[in-house]
């Protein structure tokens, strides 16, 4: 079949990969000149989820100060982001975030194989390391915490719970003083640089024949007749009387278009259900090499991944919930200050003078993340449309394993994956 990709983030360039894999001919459209630009430059490295890192469940935003969760909340009057705050709040109850987390387990199960199948097959190197640690200052805290630690007995994957003095002996570059409550290891996890390895798929797949047009932006999918097609549009010409548009068909379409999703599918009835969110990131020098860390080190309330890739430290979180109309819009100067501070501060406690954030190159960017914290995988109501995006906080893996349930789906194969979690990932729930 001949089917067209939207979007050369990581959940583009993989659906690629494994529509390639399955022996469809493939069309990736992007609107900027090259992959990976959007929420996958700007990612944090953490290459899967566990139920610690999912920005929903019980230690999500339990307070509203900025300083203690981490995010920025400036939300106003509007009624729909207000909503889609509850909605995710309702997620910290034990019982719901367990039966919600166990939806999105077989989905990072999945990933970690697909994953494993293209590091073997292809041998990229893409700056992986292993082992992170999630660190918590307030014993309340890590006490809030222990229903998604509980979870991770049932995840398969190693974990320990440490003392204080455990988590500087694995990781000395976390101070032992302020005290602090403890933390969990997971030894086997790993990070990785997402926007290298999505770069370096598309090279593989440019070498097998995977068509790309680049800077080229959808400005609608067409769902007429036997087949579907989409109408592209230079980006630069956007705004000029005459732009010159394209039309090219496919047997089918999947929109992996990060946050621009919405608009291409459409059909979304709730405004609540889905929100652009606004992530930041540092990315440092490496200080002082004996306070650098080995491990990757998350302050697992205020959702802080603070990453080392290869001589630079990645410093990544602090969310600015606010208004959907001011997505498309510059963050006010002080919410962008506010923002970076929370990082600089992350650092500063909890691997101090290990980066040099006085010359930080901050970023930020916008991931699209939804009211039940599972992203949007799947079929759509149209027979050739489908979809993979969504992934709010943890698109870089999760978006391979998602990659290959679309690839079956769109090659008429049952995907491998529980039925309920098929219906809790499909977009038909909004
Ligand atoms: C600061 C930050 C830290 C993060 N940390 C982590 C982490 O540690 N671990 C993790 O797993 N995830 C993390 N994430 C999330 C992860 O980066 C995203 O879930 C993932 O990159 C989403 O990939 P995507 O391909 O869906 O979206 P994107 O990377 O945004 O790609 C979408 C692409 O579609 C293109 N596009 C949009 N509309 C059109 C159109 N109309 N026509 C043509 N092209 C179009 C865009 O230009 C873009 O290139 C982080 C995100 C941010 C921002």
């Amino acid at each position: 079949m001949d089917v067209i990709v939207i979007g050369g983030g990581i959940a583009g360039i993989a659906t690629a990969y494994q529509l390639h894999a399955a022996g469809h001919r493939v069309c990736v459209v992007e609107r900027h000149a090259t992959v990976a630009q959007g929420a996958t430059y700007g990612q944090g490295g953490a290459l899967l989820p566990s139920p610690l890192d999912v920005w929903f469940g019980p230690t999500f935003m339990v307070s509203s100060r900025s300083k203690q969760s981490g995010m920025a909340v400036k939300t106003g009057f509007d009624a729909a982001a207000r909503d889609f705050l509850k909605q995710l709040a309702t997620l910290r109850d034990p019982e719901t975030f367990a039966a919600q987390y166990a939806h999105l387990q077989p989905l990072v199960d999945a990933s970690r194989r697909e994953i494993a199948s293209i590091e073997g097959r292809l041998e990229l190197d893409f700056e992986q390391r292993r082992g992170m640690l999630h660190v918590f200052r307030q014993p309340r805290e890590l006490e809030e915490a222990q229903p998604a630690i509980d979870l991770l007995k049932g995840c398969g994957v190693p974990y320990r719970v440490l003392t204080p003095e455990e988590c500087v002996a694995v990781e000395p570059s976390v101070p032992d003083y302020p005290e602090f409550a403890g933390g969990v290891l997971l030894p086997e996890e790993r990070t990785g640089n997402c926007p290298l390895f999505t770069k370096q798929l598309k090279q593989v797949l440019e070498d097998d024949g995977v068509q790309f047009r680049m800077h080229r932006a959808v400005a609608s999918v067409r769902l007429e007749g036997a087949r579907a097609a989409v109408e592209l549009a230079n980006p630069n010409e956007g705004k000029k009387r005459h732009a010159e548009v394209e039309l090219i068909t496919a047997d089918a379409i999947v929109v992996a278009a990060g946050v621009g999703t919405p608009g291409l599918i459409g059909g979304i009835k709730s405004a609540a259900s889905l929100f652009a969110l606004r992530v930041h990131t540092l990315t440092a020098p490496v200080a002082y090499e004996e306070r650098a860390p080995h491990l990757t080190v998350v302050d697992s309330i205020k959702r802080i991944t603070m990453t080392r890739v290869s001589q630079r430290l990645r410093v990544a979180g602090a969310g600015v919930f606010q208004s959907a109309s001011k997505a498309d819009k510059p963050l006010d100067a002080t919410l962008s200050r506010r923002a970076l501070d929370i990082l600089g501060q992350g650092t500063h406690d909890w691997i101090p003078g290990a980066a040099r954030v006085s010359v930080a190159r901050p970023w930020e960017g916008l991931r699209l993340i939804s009211a039940d914290g599972l992203p949007i995988v799947g079929a759509t109501r149209h027979p050739r449309l489908f979809v993979n995006a969504a992934h709010g906080p943890a698109g870089w893996g999760l978006a391979c394993g998602s990659a290959k349930v679309v690839a079956d789906l769109v090659s008429g194969v049952t995907p491998d994956l529980p039925a309920d979690t098929l219906a809790a990932l499909s977009v038909e729930r909004f």
